[in-house]
């Protein structure tokens, strides 16, 4: 099948990067969220990151007023109904994903594919919940959007073939480059990513490091472009601890518990760059430790 209009659940910073991309490949996309406020503040990010891309001439100016034409917002979830294809971006909760699927599925036409950016939770759960599991899979972009190059494609158990291909001809026509993966707690990339974040602030919480001298470490010692500090503030400290508990609760090991100083940091409200605090302090000019 042909997808051409593109629906997308949550305006936040999965979201609107992903607005972003559809627009400028040539979908029509739709784009709501629960905040009003929240689609305004992800329209003027769109318009400033592709006007960024205009003056480092990537798009022409031209074309950023196409794409830009090409989205539109709306605070009601019915009225998605109508896409070919639906990417669900809302919080990583799982009630608040089962809702919206819930909500929209009697205004879906019977072709609509259903996709969930989840980081982490069940594809197959999510989708027994559907009338239509066969027609849904996990569409998983990294952060952020515009710039990563990679797709996770995730098949749940009853996916079928010609839902995976209509996604991985999206992701070609994005120019970017799928990677296919099982439905397995937490896929591929934050399988092996957040442990690493976790062991970084167990090295942290043991006292083996500093916070600059943990992130200096892996960034001179292993050639990490960021420290794993530095990218966890980036992430959002809820959002790595809330796949800590999906890989430990879903693999049943050890090695996956949650460092308790992540959770303290989440306790605190410290969620890193969105909340201008984490392992750093942005209030200044420049990030400051904060241990
Ligand atoms: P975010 O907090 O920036 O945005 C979430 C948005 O969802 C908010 O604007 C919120 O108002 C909206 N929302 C909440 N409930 C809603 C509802 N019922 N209907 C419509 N909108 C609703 O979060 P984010 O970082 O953009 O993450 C979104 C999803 O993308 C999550 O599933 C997350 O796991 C996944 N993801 C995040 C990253 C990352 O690095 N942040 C990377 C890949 C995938």
């Amino acid at each position: 099948m042909d997808i051409k209009t593109v629906g997308i659940v949550g305006a936040g910073q999965m979201g609107n990067g992903i607005a972003h991309v559809m627009a400028l490949a040539g979908y029509d996309v739709t784009m709501t969220d629960i905040s009003d406020d929240a689609l305004k503040t992800a329209i003027a990010l769109i318009d400033s990151n592709m006007e960024r891309q205009v003056s480092r001439e990537k798009i022409s100016a031209e074309t950023k007023a196409e794409a830009m034409a090409r989205i539109t917002t709306t605070v009601t979830l019915t009225d998605l109904g109508p896409s070919d294809l639906i990417i669900e971006a809302a919080t990583e909760r799982e009630t608040v994903k089962q809702a919206i699927f819930e909500d929209l599925l009697p205004h879906l036409k019977p072709h609509t594919i259903l996709t969930s950016n989840t980081s982490s939770i069940s594809i197959t759960r999510l989708a027994s919940r559907t009338d239509r599991p066969e027609k849904f899979m996990g569409f998983h972009f990294m952060n952020p959007v515009p710039v990563m190059q990679l797709v996770e494609l995730i098949r749940g158990i009853a996916t079928d073939a010609e839902t995976y291909d209509a996604c991985k001809k999206v992701v070609d026509k994005l120019g970017k480059t799928a990677a296919s993966a099982e439905d397995f707690p937490a896929f591929i990339v934050n399988r092996i990513l957040m442990p690493m974040i976790n062991e970084a602030v167990y090295t942290l919480y043991e006292g083996v490091g500093s916070v600059q001298s943990i992130d200096s470490s892996m960034k001179l010692g292993a050639n990490h472009p960021m420290g794993p500090l530095e990218l966890a503030d980036f992430i959002g400290l809820d959002t790595c601890l809330a796949i800590m508990n999906v890989l430990h609760d879903g693999l049943a090991d050890t090695k996956y518990r949650p460092c308790p100083l992540l959770t303290k940091y989440v306790e605190a409200g410290w969620l890193g760059r969105k909340t201008e605090r984490g392992f750093y302090d942005y209030r200044g000019e420049t990030p400051v430790p904060t241990r």
